[in-house]
């Protein structure tokens, strides 16, 4: 079995110490070693780190996103490996790999745009002989630390616009799947990164732990489930780190009695089963407005979700592949026990699941639950897995209530051909992320991408506009030249115009 490394001021190191296995989850093996870091590991990141700063601060903006324009080439030179890597690791098909790397590479392109999203404002004569401006500067060492869902593309939310905004940064991966981040993470070392700006290290909550009590790290990025992103925030803000915690989430989608069934059903699959459900914004209730339309749905989905193509991801041609771990599979198996035991409809149960040739694997089949009530832990709680709920209301007002109800509030959609419908649930609808016939809103990298209420801990979202503002602290700057002949009186009012 191999060691997979830490990367560290340009080096691949291991440390003897605390290890976990990583899996191959559609073998049930374990396939690699991963060193957990050790406070003392995670210091010599911030070390390298705080050492490249005072350079890499003071190197040209446009020069910094020259590194990022060759980050993008060799990213997509190396998809298919890069998108093999996630799959061994983390069981998602090889054509949803190479999709979650293609909307990562998104936000590389949107920071290779760092001179004109660092430019600041500026104006003259604010004053007599006064000129005012107000710069974007880096805030120093920040760190990032995110989940298994999404190996590339979350860490590439991050640090590409965290780096060419002048800061130096530390990625602390999911431990679940590594290998494929610690390519990205070479690779742009490979594009010319000077060594330090970037570090990788592995690890569990003890390394997490470091890097929020270093009073060196000024910045906290995370994405993950809802109880660590809330420990993370309140002891990072508790020492006067900026920080943004995503967390977890359970993401409706409305059907209208008027939506286009069939699309919606399309939409619907994929939303639900892609990935395994293993999406913060994967589609997990169904909210059907009238029983005529949840009747239908359900006769529509039933048939897909039997005949979904199930395998080893790294298969091609496949809906879907296994679910992360073994823990996860049997934490998933148990909400639809429990769902049974509720008094919910199991339409279709996936529960069992052995797939040819890779009995060992962590499997799972889409499961489809009808008459799902809001009391019932299966709504309630984050399933994670290929699980979709139904639940039947009678008005959109009443679906727009659970909705806004629920703890989370990720991502949501509609299903309509109603203006009027859609714009009233676009403006009411307590989410961040909404979708018009569109089911997984997820923003485009010019746009961010955050949850409300407990599926984010902050102020700012990730990446775009918000991504900038949060790894960067303003500094106006106002200055006068007087005219050399020129003699100005002390003047004690405040001054104004
Ligand atoms: P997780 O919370 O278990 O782990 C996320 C990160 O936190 C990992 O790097 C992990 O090592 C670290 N961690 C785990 N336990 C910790 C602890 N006790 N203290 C400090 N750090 C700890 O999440 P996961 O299982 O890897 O990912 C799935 C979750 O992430 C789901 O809840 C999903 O909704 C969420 N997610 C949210 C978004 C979003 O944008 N809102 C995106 C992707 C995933």
């Amino acid at each position: 079995m191999s060691v997979i490394p830490h990367l560290i001021n340009g080096e691949l190191v291991t440390e003897n110490g605390r290890a976990v296995d990583v899996f191959n989850p559609s073998t049930g093996q374990a396939i690699h070693k991963l060193p957990l870091a050790s406070k003392e590991t995670i210091q010599k990141a911030i070390d390298a780190a705080k050492a490249a700063f005072p350079a890499w601060r003071n190197t040209p903006p446009a020069k910094r996103a020259q590194v990022m324009f060759r980050f993008k080439q060799l990213l997509e030179q190396n998809e298919a490996r890069i998108s093999q890597l996630i799959s061994e690791e983390h069981g998602k098909t090889l054509e949803d790999a190479a999709g979650e790397l293609k909307r990562g590479i998104e936000n590389v392109e949107f920071a290779c745009a760092a001179p004109e999203i660092l430019k600041g404002e500026y104006s003259r004569n604010v004053g007599p002989n006064i000129d005012a401006w107000s710069d974007f500067q880096p805030l120093g060492v920040v760190a990032g630390i995110t989940p298994f869902n999404f190996p590339a593309m979350v860490p590439l939310w991050m640090y590409p616009l965290a780096i060419v905004c002048g800061n130096c940064f530390i990625l602390k991966p999911s431990e679940r799947d590594p290998s494929s981040t610690l390519l990205i993470a070479q690779l742009l070392l490979e594009a010319g990164l000077p060594k330090g700006v970037m570090s990788v290290v592995h690890g569990d909550k003890a390394a997490v732990d470091a890097l929020i009590e270093a009073p060196e790290v000024k910045a906290l990025s995370f994405v993950g489930s809802t109880p660590i992103a809330e420990y993370i925030y309140a002891e990072g803000t508790k020492r006067g780190k900026r920080v943004q915690a995503l967390g977890g989430a359970k993401n409706h989608a409305v059907l209208m009695p008027d939506a286009d069934l069939d699309n919606a059903v399309s939409a619907l699959m994929g939303a639900a089963y892609g990935s395994c459900g293993e999406r913060c914004m994967a589609i997990s209730v169904a909210v059907c407005v009238g029983d005529q339309v949840a009747d239908a749905l359900v006769a529509k989905l039933v048939p897909q979700i039997k005949a979904l193509k199930i395998g080893a991801g790294t298969s091609c041609g496949l809906d879907m592949g296994p679910l992360v771990t073994g823990q996860a599979r049997d934490k998933v198996s148990g909400y639809v026990d429990d769902g049974v035991a509720a008094g919910a409809t199991l339409v279709v149960d996936g529960r069992g699941l052995s797939v040819a040739g890779h009995e060992d694997g962590f499997f799972l089949g889409g499961c489809l639950f009808d008459n799902v009530t809001p009391e019932m832990r299966i709504y309630k709680e984050e399933i994670f897995g290929p699980v979709l709920c139904v639940v039947r209301v009678n008005s959109l007002e009443e679906a727009m209530q659970l909705i806004n109800d629920h703890e989370y509030g990720n991502g949501t959609c509609i299903f309509t051909r109603d203006g009027e419908a859609a714009r009233l649930f676009c403006d009411e609808i307590e989410v961040g992320m909404v979708g018009v016939n569109v089911p997984l809103p997820v923003p485009v990298a010019y746009h961010s991408f955050g949850g409300w209420k407990r599926s984010l801990f902050g102020d700012l979202h990730a990446y775009g506009p918000d991504g900038v503002r949060f790894y960067t602290r303003r500094k106006a700057i106002t200055q006068r030249w007087p005219q050399r002949a020129s003699h100005e009186a002390s003047q004690f009012a405040f001054p104004s115009l």
